[in-house]
């Protein structure tokens, strides 16, 4: 694979430039932080709308790495390592990947369409293993970036190839039919998914087409409207559940909770059984069998194998745990390249130092055993866990390739050892393929909580920080404000989050919040709001950084910061500019310069304002007005002191609409969590919150007969009747119930009927199908945590804030 990969290399268009001696490569890299980078690394330097990676590579370098694709040099750095110097690196990446595929030549099934990609692709990795060593996608690695780093993971051992391919508007195919080259190509179904970038549905199926440009096969459900656009050199193996001129006549009947479906290929007449009811993965199911159809398989092998088909979970998850542990829960698969994914979201998620490893035997790597296992080995050691339990006979015979290591032949025999475990305070990784059902692991190591929860998008995170980091002039740093457990969606894990993503500075509003994420590890600086006097030790002891807002509290903070015999300690100064709340006011200015004049205990870190209108542009001209005395006030200070501290005045809604007072700083709050009080804005940002719960009981009550408390709902005429464990006291406002609220139960709005109860709540299902465990939605994308507010009269803060801390808390990606 090394010279595979130098070769690829050398073959992109690029200027070299540097003398280093080259080394084997191994791996190529776009994430700057993961824990794998090493001199065996090629490192492409991508430029997002939001990032540039040209920044990270000076501590590249002093992290071994010697190879960069990059579009410029930075200073500095020329001596040091080898440059391949591009016009644009995403673009060299993809050329790369297409060179490193060309220099295979075993059959590529690629796979396009808008649902089921990344489910047809799993379900065939499952279906043909057993028979190749197949090499896929991880997850749902489609995109410009995604496919070419797919593709790099093949390597001399494998014999089959399945690449998904997704695109979002024109001229994106052409890419990634270079880079992929499928043999034998797959449309899966054509929704309307990403409509918005084509024109027309001709035009998103002529442009999805294109990635079987060179293909021998097409697979695909028969539809004249697809048949006129299909390249007639492409042998077209069509299938249809209505259509009897396609390759492949199936139909279908269900039974219980299983589908039997009736085939007629040619001659050939047989049945087969999956273990699924809905449309869409009697699609997905039939799209797997007509490959397996193409490669002539028997009737009775293709009615064994598909019998077993699963549902696929394509998340990583992040869970409570017992004995304060969060767990990873990434229990569905095992293969190298997605241990790599996993390992980084450990590292970026690890809430507590201490990192454990549970792995199974790994399947279908390309490699030879003792080869593979010595890559395990590798990097789980680049990656730094503590511990790792491997559980398999195959990963058992190499447990001397692991340090700290103890093995298991099978789950069973590890569920028997559970107690003696001893997990505790540390983040599991439970990483497993499927036969070996590490679902009773994670149920084992799970904390049990009711089936509320607030499911947190940490990728909607990311993506949010990103949206307002773009809108920042460079150099600017950034704040985010976590406090009150990070709007109610969860301190720590977001922290961490953050703290990954290199943001400046934390703010929380007490010191008690600021000192449990110290506890939990977090390392970014912290500042502290409303700093209560008495909490002045506490602050200093963990490293808080206090803001100070009053002469009183200057003095006290002084005192303390004396008798400790600090030396510039760090601290923040607020004025109030016309907020009203915290800070000094302007007639105090000259007693603060006198006390802080020579004082060597503390240091001014950053001078900060607080704006009352920045969401209100009715108030336009107050707001400039707070903006000119902050400019006036802290320009002063620092003059008189002779300091030149950060300063920032803008919190979300001032990032948005006073561009030009962005200072050294900004302060996010609201806008992270995907809430904007702009609706143009609004629709750029990600939902990151999703309430959910499940239906505990459903009855039907007759005409007159009334529901709940007070009798406040009386039906009219009969009446189906769900009972859902979520009340106020889980934050859920009293005023939405009474047929104001309602929630949705499979894209239906069930109102809220009667008062809503401490613990329960109960909607009106009549016309609904539903029934008891099924799971309800309060807000998410749809209603939105701002359309609620907007109706209970208050604002989408107070929603987020409510959600008590009984209501579990889910974090994804
Ligand atoms: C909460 C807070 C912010 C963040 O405000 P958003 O409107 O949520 O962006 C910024 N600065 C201070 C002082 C705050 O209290």
């Amino acid at each position: 694979m090394s010279q595979k990969i130098l070769n690829s290399l050398q073959r992109i268009p690029a200027k070299c430039i540097g003398n280093q001696e080259n080394v084997t490569l191994d791996s190529v890299s776009i994430d700057s932080r993961s824990l794998q980078n090493g001199p065996h690394t090629v490192f492409f330097a991508l430029i997002g709308v939001h990032s540039d990676a040209h920044f990270y590579i000076k501590d590249l370098i002093d992290n071994g790495v010697q190879n960069f694709v990059v579009t410029h040099i930075p200073d500095d750095c020329k001596e040091n390592a080898n440059f391949y110097v591009v016009e644009n690196t995403l673009t060299a990446l993809q050329q790369f990947a297409a060179n490193y595929r060309s220099l295979f030549d075993f059959p590529i099934i690629g796979l396009t369409g808008s649902n089921g990609k990344t489910i047809v692709k799993e379900w065939l990795n499952f279906l043909l293993s057993p028979d190749y060593n197949v090499i896929r996608s991880p997850k749902s690695y489609n995109s410009q970036i995604g496919v070419p780093l797919s593709v790099i993971a093949i390597n001399e051992k494998h014999n089959l190839g399945i690449f998904e391919a997704g695109i979002s508007t024109r001229s994106e195919m052409d890419k990634l039919e270079e880079i992929i080259k499928p043999t034998i190509g797959i449309l899966t179904n054509i929704g309307t998914a990403h409509d918005e970038g084509f024109a027309s549905i001709a035009e998103k199926i002529t442009e999805k087409l294109k990635l079987f440009e060179h293909a021998q096969v097409l697979i695909y459900n028969k539809n004249e409207s697809i048949d006129t656009f299909i390249n007639p050199e492409i042998k077209a193996f069509s299938w249809s559940l209505n259509d009897k001129s396609a390759s492949v006549f199936v139909s279908k009947k269900s039974i219980l909770d299983k589908t039997i479906l009736n085939i007629q290929f040619g001659q050939d007449h047989f049945e087969i059984k999956i273990p699924f009811q809905d449309e869409a993965s009697v699609e997905n199911a039939i799209s797997c069998l007509m490959v397996l159809l193409y490669f002539e398989y028997d009737a009775i092998t293709i009615q064994n194998r598909m019998e077993l088909l699963y549902p696929v979970e394509m998340r990583l998850k992040v869970k409570n745990g017992i004995n304060n542990c969060s767990i990873i829960d990434d229990s569905y698969s095992s293969d190298f390249q997605s241990l790599k994914i996993a390992l980084d979201f450990l590292e970026s998620q690890k809430q507590y130092k201490k990192k454990t490893v549970i792995l199974s035997d790994i399947f279908q790597s390309g490699l030879a055993t003792e080869a593979l296992y010595a890559k395990v080995s590798e990097l789980i050691i680049s990656n730094k866990i503590d511990r790792v339990i491997g559980i398999g006979q195959t990963i058992s015979a190499f447990k001397n390739k692991f340090t700290n290591c103890i093995t298991f032949e099978n789950t069973a025999a590890f569920v028997t050892d559970f107690e003696n475990l001893d997990f505790g305070n540390e983040t599991i990784l439970i990483k497993g393929a499927r036969s070996f059902q590490f679902e009773e692991i994670v149920y084992l190591l799970e904390e049990k909580t009711h089936e509320t929860v607030l499911e947190i998008n940490l990728n909607a995170i990311s993506y949010n920080l990103n949206f307002f980091k773009s809108k920042l002039k460079p150099k600017v740093k950034i704040m985010v404000m976590v406090k009150a457990f990070g709007y109610g969606n969860g301190g720590l894990e977001i922290a961490k989050l953050l703290e990954y993503h290199k943001v400046d500075y934390l703010g929380v509003a007490f010191a008690d919040e600021g000192i449990s994420l110290k506890n939990g590890g977090i390392q970014v600086p912290i500042m502290v709001l409303n700093p209560e006097n008495t909490s002045f030790s506490a602050i200093i002891q963990h490293q808080l950084e206090p803001e100070i807002y009053c002469l009183k509290g200057l003095y006290a903070f002084l005192k303390i910061a004396k008798q400790k015999n600090l030396e510039h300690f760090p601290i923040h100064i607020k004025f109030d500019t016309g907020m009203h709340r915290l800070g000094f006011e302007g007639n105090t200015i000259d007693e603060l310069i006198d006390a802080l004049k020579g004082n060597t205990t503390v240091q001014i870190k950053s001078i900060l304002s607080h704006m009352a209108t920045s969401d209100d542009l009715e108030h336009m001209d107050f707001a400039h007005a707070q903006i000119a005395l902050f400019e006036k006030l802290s320009s002063k200070l620092m003059s008189e002191l002779q300091i030149k501290p950060l300063r920032h005045i803008l919190n979300t809604s001032g990032i948005s609409n006073f561009p030009d007072s962005q200072y050294d700083m900004v302060r996010l709050g609201i806008g992270l969590y995907g809430v904007s009080n702009d609706a143009e804005e609004q629709k750029q940002l990600e939902n990151v919150g999703t309430l959910k719960s499940v239906i505990s009981q459903i009855r039907t009550i007759a005409a007159g007969e009334s529901v709940g408390y007070g009798r406040r709902f009386v039906a009219e005429k009969p009446t189906k009747i769900a009972t859902i464990p979520i009340g106020y006291a889980d934050g859920i406002s009293r005023g939405w119930g009474n047929g104001l609220g309602f929630v949705m139960i499979k894209g239906a709005k069930a109102y809220i009927v009667g008062s809503i109860c401490m613990d329960m709540l109960m909607v009106d299902v009549t016309g609904i199908e539903c029934k008891e465990g099924d799971s309800i939605l309060i807000f998410g994308e749809n209603p939105t945590v701002s359309f609620i507010a907007e109706k209970l009269n208050t604002i989408p803060y107070e929603i987020l804030t409510s959600i008590s801390q009984r209501v579990k808390r889910v974090f994804y990606r």
